[in-house]
């Protein structure tokens, strides 16, 4: 198949979620405390199913299953990526994830969690909190257990456009006023580290994972740098940010008319500004901001025109390897 799979994505509420994701992206939400849009999903909490076409109604999942040409035959038994747009409307818990054989591990064959956000749109002088002080696992443990957040964890200003990589084992927490797009392995494992004592909605002071969380971080923290890669033509340019070991992620941003080749297994597009269309052979598609959809492996060559930006990202051959232990692992679990 050689044209463009868009998905329609499934919203989740969240205590520090709001309503950017309707004013936005005029998304229709449960509530005015939606935090998180799954916008390229197949993990089993919360799948995205294709919206339009030969495939419409089926979910990712499904589609992974039965059509996998359409993904290159990458070699995994589930989905490997997923992209979600965040709207932190309050503080998010500091948290960390687990890497892939912990998760594998202790989470039952659930993949690890490295992500990395691009800075759609934030209030002035937001930050986030990205990695911590502490210079040992002692260090680390005592500063917990007193609560001497000031102390333990990193604060980083950021503005719109800013993209940060955050493998497994880094502490981190979007913070108020923030809207994100991120890049992530399909996985839903977090342990939470502090929570500014907030009660969830039967009241209770929401779950900590203090020795998990222990644990896989990484100690000291070390700031993976992104440096992010520009090629400019006439038509606009495409920002590599990262390329790591699950994904590579880009930004399209179009003025004009960009030419395109994929040469990766596929390829998950959305949307974040704008609107224009994808032009595939002889076909069209209108595309507009708050749109997201899967780039098959045939469809070698397109072009976008238009005034548009879109987050693209492709999966890395450490996540196909990876997925080859996890499966294997539970085959001879199955025995
Ligand atoms: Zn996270």
């Amino acid at each position: 198949m050689k044209q463009p799979i868009f998905l329609r994505p499934l919203f989740q509420e969240r205590i520090w979620g709001g309503t950017k994701l309707n004013e936005k992206y005029e998304y229709t939400i449960p509530s005015s405390q939606t935090g998180e849009c799954w916008a390229i999903s197949a993990h089993p909490h919360g799948q995205s199913v294709v919206a339009s076409g030969e495939f419409s109604e089926k979910s990712l999942g499904e589609l992974w299953e039965e059509q996998p040409e359409l993904f290159g035959y990458f070699e995994s038994n589930r989905f490997p990526l997923l992209t979600k747009i965040l709207d932190a409307n309050d503080d998010l818990s500091v948290q960390v994830h687990p890497d892939d054989d912990y998760a594998n591990k202790f989470e039952k064959g659930e993949f690890g969690k490295t992500e990395c956000w691009y800075i759609v749109d934030c209030d002035e002088g937001a930050d986030i909190i990205f990695g911590h002080h502490a210079q040992s696992k002692e260090e680390f443990i005592r500063l917990v257990e007193e609560g001497n957040w000031e102390r333990l964890l990193q604060r980083i200003k950021i503005k719109p456009g800013d993209f940060f990589y955050v493998p497994s084992g880094t502490i981190h927490a979007l913070c108020k006023g923030t809207l994100v797009l991120e890049t992530q392995q399909s996985s839903d494992t977090t342990y939470r580290v502090y929570d500014y004592n907030r009660r969830g909605q039967d009241g209770k002071l929401r779950e900590l994972h203090l020795e998990k969380a222990i644990d896989v971080t990484t100690v000291p923290h070390t700031a993976a740098k992104v440096e992010p890669a520009i090629v400019k033509t006439t038509g606009g340019s495409i920002t590599t940010f990262v390329e790591e070991d699950y994904f590579t992620v880009y930004k399209w941003e179009i003025t004009n008319t960009l030419s395109l080749t994929q040469e990766s297994y596929f390829t998950l597009v959305s949307v974040i500004n704008g609107e224009g269309k994808m032009i595939s052979e002889d076909n069209e598609y209108y595309i507009k901001y708050g749109d997201h959809f899967i780039i098959p492996h045939e469809m070698k060559s397109f072009k976008i025109e238009g005034q548009v930006q879109l987050i693209a990202s492709q999966p890395n051959s450490k996540g196909e390897r990876q997925h080859e232990v996890a499966s294997t692992t539970r085959q001879v679990a199955n025995v």
